[in-house]
């Protein structure tokens, strides 16, 4: 292992316990960062309180520790940081970027008829009409009808034409919520994060990122995302498809899985080792190329 600038990272939002699809994600992270002698910083995305299940940030904290993570610098919840979020906002209301919107759901889903690949694409209603006086507001960043590209170590190149196919997105929403969008890319900025490895779930997301680093004047990470762990029904392992909860007691045979999983062909007698000898192997022994690079894979 060598001493290098690379920083990497896992960022959960706190909406349930970790279970094995974001085990894996977490492992992969690590195992990367390690690999290349670089940083791994945990950073808990807890902005959309509504969303969010008590307790459940401390939980996974103790579920890493428990599984042998080892986290570099304190971890960073994003709730603490509005101000940094409202910084970047005010950078780019001063660039002329965004604007607001008084729209409602209905409204939007009533006057748009074109879908892209998340929901509904806004129809620039309040950008080229009046807004309703003193309703709340969203803000929405005016993306650009150009191509933005990417290579993918895992996926390979992705494109997307923003405006076409997701839309003048939000920053802030109405209730006055920060947008994951945004906050991810400050966040990922300000820690100076180098290498991005997540869940595939979130590629269709990076292009309105990379797009907001630019217009922040950011430098852009590189990234690769592995594919998400699904049930025998095709549906994503999250909270709500009841993905059960891991226990720190099996962290060796969870963490054998995940590297399975991840296709790093780890020997059998792993499953029974240490916690201790299964990351020394992890870490020797991690190819990022033996990826499969699927959006996902079912177990
Ligand atoms: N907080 C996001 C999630 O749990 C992940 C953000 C990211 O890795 O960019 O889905
Ligand atoms: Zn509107």
């Amino acid at each position: 292992m060598h001493k290098s600038n690379y920083i990497g990272r896992f960022a959960p939002s706190p909406t349930g316990p970790l279970h094995f699809g974001s085990l894996v994600a977490a492992v992969a992270s690590y195992c990367d960062a390690k690999k290349h002698g670089g940083k791994w910083l945990l950073r808990i995305e807890d902005l959309d309180k509504p969303r969010e299940v008590k307790g459940a940030a401390q939980q996974i904290i103790e579920s890493l520790a428990g599984y042998g993570f080892e986290w570099d610098d304190e971890i960073i919840y994003q709730n603490e940081r509005i101000d940094l979020y409202e910084a970047a906002l005010k950078k780019l209301q001063e660039k002329n970027s965004v604007y607001p919107c008084t729209c409602s759901r209905k409204e939007i889903a009533d006057s748009s008829q074109t879908r892209g690949i998340d929901g509904v694409i806004y129809p620039k209603t309040c950008l080229n009409h009046p807004i309703k006086e003193g309703a709340p507001f969203s803000l929405r960043v005016k993306t650009p009808d150009t191509v933005t590209t990417f290579y993918d170590a895992i996926q390979g190149e992705i494109s997307q034409n923003l405006s076409l196919e997701i839309g003048d997105f939000i920053l802030k929403r109405a209730d006055n919520i920060i947008a994951y969008q945004l906050a991810v890319v400050v966040d990922d900025a300000l820690q100076g994060v180098t290498n991005i490895v997540r869940g595939a779930d979130l590629l269709d997301s990076t292009p309105r990122q990379i797009f907001l680093q630019h217009q922040l004047g950011y430098l852009q990470p590189h990234y690769a995302h592995m594919p998400i762990v699904c049930n025998t029904q095709g549906e994503k392992l999250s909270k709500q498809t009841l993905a059960e909860k891991i226990e720190v007691r099996s962290a060796s045979q969870q963490l054998f899985l995940a590297l399975k999983f991840l296709n790093q062909n780890p020997p059998q007698a792993l499953q029974s080792s240490s916690v201790q000898s299964i990351w020394d192997w992890a870490i020797e022994h991690w190819m990022i190329e033996r990826i499969p690079n699927k959006r996902l894979i079912q177990i």
